[in-house]
């Protein structure tokens, strides 16, 4: 498996990234990328955007940054955000999406405490999303700090990203179980923004097992805990155009658009940045929303035409628990009279996809 194989320190891979003479982001022979046709999509306030998906400059994808955003323009998307190991990748393309830079801070450590169960290793992964590449010098001097405590690791890497200008976003908590409810709401309280609950990679185990919960569970107990951490549905591809190729020589393939987040925001860096850190957005793995209303106490959900079949709409509230189901294409709850510390949504179709709005808390009346 060729996910997340680095393994040195943080500061030295910044360092090494960023040397003045950095290679060539596109191979001499790749092929020359042509403007991508943007795919047709019903209006919407909401932008389609990728938080986390890789290309060479990872060392684990075949396929050079200017193919990778052709890819994801052809699949429709507003904005993608690369997140290459260790690196910032920053790149123009010409066309209509926005290509924004960002890194996955990859601390793969031969130790960590709490200690990894049998069979599974140190996988600390924080995306610094929508940073600022000028910045990453000053960064590589940093070095990374001297303990193995899971929750200083991952805390070092939202300080990373806040002085690199970004927001953060704790990757694939269930891959390698990389962290629980409690290190996630301890990382929530020294300022992550965001957590994936739908990592949509092959081995991200979101589902959990006997002995974990699922992230969405996860999420919840964090939520619970005071921590305010919102969710996302992410790729985390490696693979492209070579998907069908990998998957023949009985490799496992990670492909894209299978997860996703909708931003309402202006098609700005800094905008769509400013309105994921206020948690204007939900996430997605197949269902669209045409909106997310929030007035007072009351979270109402409608859902868009282009979103066809069954739907059941779920309200959860603190720990997970169920505050009301409804089959239909609209729904609301009203917080007011209810137990709960907040209630968030959750859509899915009769196939299995789903769309998750952000928790809306009680008592400050809004999400920030
Ligand atoms: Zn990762
Ligand atoms: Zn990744």
């Amino acid at each position: 498996m060729f996910r997340c194989s680095l393994g040195l320190g943080l500061a030295a891979l910044l360092a090494c990234s960023q040397t003045p003479e950095a290679p060539p982001a596109v191979k001499p022979d790749a092929p020359e990328t042509p403007t991508a046709p943007q795919k047709a999509r019903a209006p919407s306030p909401f932008l389609k955007g990728q938080l986390h998906l890789h290309s060479n400059a990872s060392g684990d994808s075949n396929t050079p940054p200017e193919i990778v955003a052709q890819w994801y323009a052809e699949h429709g998307y507003d904005f993608i955000v690369f997140t290459d190991h260790n690196r910032i990748t920053n790149i123009e393309v010409p066309g209509e999406m926005l290509v924004l830079p960002g890194i996955e801070l990859t601390q793969n450590t031969e130790a960590c405490s709490p200690p990894p169960e049998a069979g599974m290793r140190c996988l600390l992964h924080v995306n610094g999303l929508i940073v600022d590449p000028a910045r990453a010098k000053a960064i590589a001097a940093q070095p990374r700090p001297d303990t193995f405590d899971r929750v200083e690791l991952y805390t070092h890497a939202v300080r990373v990203t806040e002085q690199l200008g970004g927001i953060s976003m704790l990757n694939h908590p269930n891959f390698h179980y990389a962290a629980d409810a409690r290190v996630v709401g301890l990382v929530g309280r020294q300022g992550l923004n965001l957590l994936e609950i739908a990592n949509e990679a092959v081995d991200s185990n979101n589902g959990g097992d006997s002995g974990h919960p699922n992230t969405e569970l996860l999420w919840d107990d964090v939520l619970a805990s005071g921590a305010r951490v919102w969710g996302t549905a992410t790729d985390d591809a490696h693979h492209y155009h070579d998907a069908e190729a990998v998957r023949a020589r009985g490799e496992l393939a990670f492909e894209g658009d299978r997860g996703w987040v909708m931003v309402r925001s202006e098609r700005t860096g800094d905008a769509i940045r400013d309105a994921l850190r206020r948690g204007d957005f939900y996430a997605s793995t197949g269902v669209t929303l045409l909106d997310v209303r929030i007035e007072n106490t009351v979270l109402e959900v409608q859902l868009a035409t282009d979103s066809p079949g069954e739907h059941e709409i779920r309200f959860i509230g603190s720990g997970g628990t169920l505050l009301d189901r409804k089959q239909g294409r609209r729904a609301a709850f009203d917080l007011k009279d209810s137990e709960s510390r907040y209630v968030r949504a959750v859509v899915e179709d009769d196939a299995g996809h789903k769309a998750w709005t952000q928790p809306l808390f009680k008592r400050e009346g809004g999400r920030s």
